[in-house]
Formats: structure tokens, sequence, C-alpha cells
């Protein structure tokens, strides 16, 4: 029988200091009386679902702070929400409760008080090891910030410590990538994501690119800097549990697992997004009408939907192949929908997938284009079969490949009634 996933917390703060090129994500830049006004409609909120709690009676096995950047409120404003989320929704005795944090923005007495306050893992937003790749897009602080933090955190008695890092920055090379790696690698996380840079629309980078003054990421190097990170980070004793994130064995992200593994988190703040009970919903992106709808008493949601079985079978089957334990068939229901059942065969025969029995998991190859699987899967489900290698995904980059996927959701949700 499957087992019963953990439920979670997510806590959306959406203020830097500044915006970095790269970024795309919500956010207002910090000051000190909205980020006062911010805690308190934020508490507003947290006692709103207190009262109607959408979780089963089980304690939280996981509460995240994430952003923007988290430490841009005082370590006290951070303490003080999540004390209230935990009288409001009880905390498991092993609960992982992280906040994310940017190296410029703690100081040994801030990480103290965290600590103390009930947070057990800080994740860290490095990105590189690199002062040029930082300043190139953005990034404030310095390698130095981060060998610091990493020093106070530890002293502060944070065991658990995730390191960010992206790869295909402006002027990375193998070699600088090497060394971001080792350097790293010699603050002993005991987890890393990394991630590829992508250019979203809109961004500093994006006009920054247009204009030649920065270059585009390249394909190729992208895909040798992510085998590099793989062979440099598993040979120092990481094991890579989900495309982007590595963990050292007992230190996997329970909060991320959630999303992969189709568990309950109830996301606070503007723009944050839930998944409870089968229903998917989003807070407004807009923080004056986040505030406006809590002052009159309403939860802040713009968009919500009640996902159909056929779905949420399907959303399970393709979060649950980022892990690369993969995912049990018959734990998803996926063998019940026909169209499904062609369109794992069919990706299976083009190498995006690999099965052992009841189990699927991405190929390494199909590690690459996990959202063209995804859609290939939903694809599949609306009885709009995957066309396999007739649309020769491998062949395109994987920006253009991410765009070609857009399109078949648009040509999909065209011919849906
Ligand atoms: S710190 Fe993170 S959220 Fe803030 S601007 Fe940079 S990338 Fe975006």
């Amino acid at each position: 029988m499957r087992q019963a996933t953990d439920q979670g917390l997510y806590i959306h703060v959406p203020f830097c200091h500044q915006r970095c090129h790269f970024c795309a994500f919500y956010l207002e830049i910090h000051h000190q009386r909205a980020a006062a006004e911010f805690v308190a409609s934020l508490l507003t909120e947290l006692h709103l679902y207190a009262d109607a709690s959408p979780f089963d009676a089980r304690p939280l096995g996981s509460i995240y702070f994430g952003g923007g950047t988290p430490t841009t409120l005082d370590a006290a404003q951070l303490t003080r929400i999540l004390s209230a989320a935990v009288d409001a929704f009880g905390l498991a005795s092993d609960a992982e409760v992280t906040v994310e944090a940017h190296p410029g923005s703690v100081t040994l007495e801030s990480v103290r008080t965290l600590r103390s306050g009930g947070f057990t893992r800080l994740s860290l937003g490095a990105e590189s090891m690199n002062q040029g790749e930082l300043d190139r897009v953005g990034r404030p602080g310095s390698p130095l910030n981060t060998r610091q933090v990493v020093t106070i955190a530890r002293e502060a008695g944070f065991e658990n410590i995730n390191l960010d890092l992206m790869y295909g920055l402006p002027g990375q090379t193998v070699e600088s990538w090497t060394r971001s790696l080792q350097e790293i690698l010699a603050l002993n996380p005991t987890h890393l994501s990394c991630y590829a840079l992508t250019v979203e629309d809109g961004t500093a980078l994006q006009t920054a690119i247009r204009r030649g003054m920065v270059p585009a990421p390249d394909e190729s190097l992208q895909n040798e800097l992510e085998d590099l990170a793989e062979t440099t980070l598993t040979g120092a004793g990481y094991r890579r549990y989900e495309i982007s994130n590595y963990s050292l064995p007992g230190f996997a992200s329970r909060h991320n697992r959630l999303h992969w593994t189709g568990g309950h988190y109830l996301g606070l703040g503007p723009s944050a997004q839930s998944y409870v009970g089968g229903r998917r919903f989003g807070n407004v992106s807009n923080l004056a009408a986040y505030h406006s709808s809590l002052q009159n008493g309403r939860r802040p949601v713009s968009e919500s939907e009640q996902l159909s079985r056929a779905h949420e079978t399907c959303e399970r089957l393709t979060f649950g192949l980022r892990l690369t334990e993969g995912v049990v068939l018959d734990e998803t229901g996926a063998l019940s929908f026909p169209g499904l059942r062609h369109a794992i065969a069919t990706l299976t025969v083009d190498g995006l997938l690999e099965g052992n029995g009841n189990v699927v998991r991405l190929s390494s190859r199909g590690r690459r284009y996990a959202d063209t699987v995804a859609v290939a899967l939903l694809a599949g489900l609306e009885e709009a079969p995957y066309r396999g290698s007739a649309l020769d995904f491998s062949a395109l980059p994987r920006q253009q490949c991410t765009a070609a996927a857009n399109d078949m959701i648009v040509e999909q949700d065209a011919a849906s009634p």
C-alpha cells in the first residue's frame, strides 16, 4: 500500500535588495516598511488557513521559506512567522525547516537567531565561486561571502546546508566550473542544487544578449558542464537524486520531494502556489492586491483548478520522473490510461525513458528533455499521442525544445473542448 506522503508549508517572501539579471520571478525591492506590512498580512493569511486547515491531522513534515530573499526580513520577523505556522499546523519532531538566504544578507547573530528559532536547514544562493561570473549576471555578493556564511552557519549549529549553483553563466568555462565545484566541495555542504542558466523573457540578461553585450548560453557547453558536475559530485560521495539536486546520504530535501511525489503543500505570500486535495491554486502576484484581499478578509487566491483524476495521474508521473529512482507505475495509476501507456512505450523506444518492470525513469538523455517528456505524456493522456522521433526534439537546443513543447501544449489546449 502506498505510504501517505508528507504535507508541508511554503512561505514566499517577495523581497530582494536588487534584481539579478537572469531573474523573472515576481518580487519587490526591499524596504523596511514594506517588509513590516508584508509580515502583518502574511500572519493574517496564515490565521485564515489555520481556522479551516486544508491539511489532515498529521503535523507538517516540512516548512520552507523561499523567495525572493527571505533573509531580507530580519531574523526576528522570520522566527515570528515560523512560530505562528507551528502553532497553526503543528510540526513533526523530525521536520525539515528551511530558509533560503543570500550569502550577503546574514550575520552570525542573525543565523544564531534563525537556528534557535527552529530553522534546521539553510539554503544559500552561492551560484558561482567566480567573481567575474557573478558580476556578469548582476548577482550581488562574492565567493568570500559564501565561505564566510557557511562557516558562521556551522558555528550557529546548522548541520544541513544547501548551496545553489548555476552553470552556463556568461564567460563560464570548463576550467572555471571545475574550480567552483572544487571550492564548493571544500565547504562540505550536505546538499547541492545545480541549475542551468535559462534566458527568461523580459530579463536584463535577455536584453544584454540581444545587444551582444554577453553571449547566449551555449547548449553543448551546458551539457558538458552538467556532466562534469555529475561526475565530480558523485565522485565526492553525493547522490544525484533529482535532475538538478545532489545530496549526501540522508540529506535529500524533504520539502522538494513533496512536489515530486504528489505530497500536499500550502503556499502563503504573493505568487505562492499550493497543491492540496487534488486542487492547485495560486496567490495573486502583486503585493498591493495581496494586502487588499487580506484586509477584506479574503484569501488572496487568483487562480484555482481542481485536477481530474487523469491529470492528477499525469502530474504524479511527470513530477515523479524527475527523481532518479523513477516512479512505480502501479502506484501512479498511469497504466489505466491507454494514451499514457502508449506515450510511455514510445518515449522508451526513443530512449528518453527507461523501464525496469513496473518502474520507469528518465534516461540520462531524457533528463535533458524532461519538459518534452512531460508534454508528450500530457498529449498521450489527451489522446493526441506523442509522435515520437518524428518531432526529433533531440535535434533541438534546449530553449527551442521548450518552445516546441509549449507549442504542443497550445495545440492541445486548442483541441480540447
Ligand atoms: S536573489 Fe533570487 S529571487 Fe532575488 S533577484 Fe536574484 S535570482 Fe531573483
